[in-house]
């Protein structure tokens, strides 16, 4: 895959560089992703994708997805299939390397009873909240455990018999015997397997006990050659826990795991458990809702693969926690579709204009360039243009304040592509409300320009009133008012959802070309920013788009405006 983005070193690039240079892993650089298939992926999983699969190809190495399937009463087939697809929608590709976890169960078995053997694991009959209530404090050494003098043989036994399914769930576990007094809690014993009644997605009912994350993941790096495990920060004071694990354990190789921040979101949230709240709760319309940090809900939303990727890029990877403006995002998004993304007209929030000198029932067709800065580069569409048309409501005012140049009484501006016109009068319904615009045109200024060299100072767009197409448009918002929902600590976050993060307009017209947009199509709404033909709604006939991105940073200046007041 190539990008265009410029590559910037990173503390991992230097570690991976100065491994190369040592010789240290003969030349071969093995990450892998490690999803745990109990959600959809997220944003911030594209920043660990990006980067450990982009690691693996600028070195021309490797890098695996394996799914993380150990907890098996979260862990569904939908997630893994949205998993794959979403990896591949990203632009990465593992080929043959696609691994489970629980591949490795008869495997982690083999190894806990060899920790048994050495005398590094022992069989706890302890309650949950007994061996909580020994591990003590940051500040205050754990207690031992009574059962953490069993004989090997007795352990072994027992360990045999929790496999058999002789025990029920949460009866006893078994446990590394490590150091109850260590500062760090994570080598005060920790539990290394349980027991768990429950069926597996892929090893359906073969076993009742589990093995526990921490020691799971070591070993199917070691199993898998990886050389560079990469994870996010709050593994760092794990990690004298995967490399105890290795260094114990004969496994093929003893993998470096180097932690980086995750990344975090202005105005949304990353945490699984949450995401799924919001589906379950009913405050999105799916995990695909345009609104969600997931993937699939940015990819319908219209962000595309590219963009995310030169995202990922650009935030970097630091060793510190840090919050990334949504603006930076939507920047990379606005830098691809402004690429790719044809021009076109489409009226959001129509008002009538009637062109009174113009013939009724004439029609006359404008050859307008998709890329109107770059005219061949995609072609022309022809627009339909007759007597009466929609512009946005927006664009005309009775009584216009200084700086207004687009349409008022009395006023000539330019159709975009068409013709000059001067707005005579309106005509009101009994509220009031203007429901026509009264204009006449300058057949002199055919095309958009004056032979007499007069100026207009404002250009605006329309659509046919008779020839446009009715639609659905959706515009999103921010999904939450906060910042920082997760760090509020004043409210619960579902206070914190913004609750008009999605306006639906039914009566926008579009210009008629667009009749052949496909699903996941991208367009520019000349003035009105970025839209995609929404994946799942939209069809011919009955054109359903969403916002993307505005042209421009607007929020950045609503929130300067706000902090003004
Ligand atoms: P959980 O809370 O369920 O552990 P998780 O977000 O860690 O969720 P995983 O499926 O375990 O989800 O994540 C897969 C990989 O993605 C892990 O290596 C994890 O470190 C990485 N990852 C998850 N969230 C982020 C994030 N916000 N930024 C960067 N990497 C992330
Ligand atoms: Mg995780």
């Amino acid at each position: 895959m190539s990008t265009a983005e410029p590559v910037f070193s990173n503390f991992i690039r230097s570690i991976i560089d100065e491994d190369m240079a040592n010789g240290k892993w003969a030349g071969r650089v093995a990450t892998r992703f490690p999803p745990e298939p109990n959600g959809y992926l997220h944003i911030g999983h594209a920043k660990s994708i990006c980067l450990n699969f982009g690691l693996a190809n600028e070195y021309g190495g490797t890098c695996n997805l394996r799914f993380d399937d150990t907890n098996p009463s979260k862990e569904d087939v939908e997630y893994v299939d949205s998993i794959m697809d979403t990896v591949r929608w990203l632009g990465f590709d593992w080929q043959d390397r696609l691994y489970y976890a629980s591949d490795y169960f008869e495997k982690l078995y083999q190894y806990a009873e060899a920790l048994i053997q050495k005398g590094l694991a022992y069989v706890d009959d302890s309650t949950p909240e007994e061996i909580r209530a020994a591990r003590g404090t940051l500040t205050e050494p754990g207690q031992h455990s009574p059962y953490r003098g069993r004989p090997t043989q007795e352990n072994l036994d027992l360990f045999r018999r929790m496999r058999a399914g002789e025990f029920p769930d949460g009866s006893r576990v078994l446990r590394a015997k490590i150091d109850m007094a260590s500062p760090n809690i994570n080598l005060r014993d920790p539990t290394i397997y349980r027991i768990k009644h429950v069926h597996h997605h892929r090893t359906g009912d073969q076993w009742c006990i589990y093995p526990m994350y921490d020691y799971t993941h070591c070993i199917s790096d070691a199993l898998e050659g990886i050389t560079h495990s990469i994870c996010t920060l709050e593994f760092e004071d794990h990690r004298p826990l995967y490399d105890w694990c290795l260094d114990q354990l004969p496994v093929p190789c003893h993998p470096q795991q180097i932690e980086f921040a995750r990344l975090n979101l202005e105005y949304t949230l990353m945490s699984k458990r949450k995401l799924l709240l919001l589906v379950q709760e009913g405050h999105v319309a799916g995990w695909d809702d345009p609104r969600m940090p997931t993937l699939v809900g940015l990819r319908r939303r219209g962000y595309t693969p590219g963009a995310i990727r030169a995202f990922c890029e650009r935030i970097g990877v630091a060793k510190r926690d840090s919050l990334i403006p949504m603006e930076l995002l939507e920047k990379a998004v606005r830098d691809d579709l402004n690429l790719t993304a044809r021009r076109v007209m489409a009226v959001l929030d129509p008002i009538k204009v009637v062109i009174d000198n113009y013939p009724e029932g004439q029609v006359e067709h404008f050859e307008a360039p998709y890329f109107p800065d770059d005219p061949p580069a995609m072609g022309n569409r022809p627009v339909p243009f007759g007597r009466e048309l929609y512009i946005e409501r927006e664009d005309f005012m009775e009584e216009p304040p200084k700086k207004f140049w687009r349409l008022a009484p009395g006023r000539e501006v330019r159709l975009r592509w068409a013709y000059f016109v001067t707005c005579t009068h309106v005509v009101k319904d009994d509220q009031g409300r203007i429901t026509e615009v009264h204009c006449t045109y300058d057949p002199a200024t055919k095309g958009g320009d004056a032979p007499d060299g007069r100026k207009v100072k404002g250009t605006i767009h329309w659509v046919s009133a008779a020839q446009s197409l009715l639609a659905t448009v959706r515009l999103y918002d921010r999904l939450f008012t906060h910042a920082n929902p997760a760090a509020d600590k004043e409210h619960d976050w579902r206070q914190l959802i913004n609750p008009e993060s999605l306006k639906t307009l039914t009566w926008a017209r579009l210009e008629p070309s667009l009749a052949s947009a496909q699903p996941g199509e991208m367009f520019q709404f000349e003035r009105k920013g970025f839209f995609c033909a929404d994946l799942e709604e939209h069809a011919a006939g009955k054109p359903v788009f969403n916002r993307t991105v505005t042209l421009r940073d607007t929020w950045q200046k609503i929130v300067a405006a706000d902090k003004g007041k």
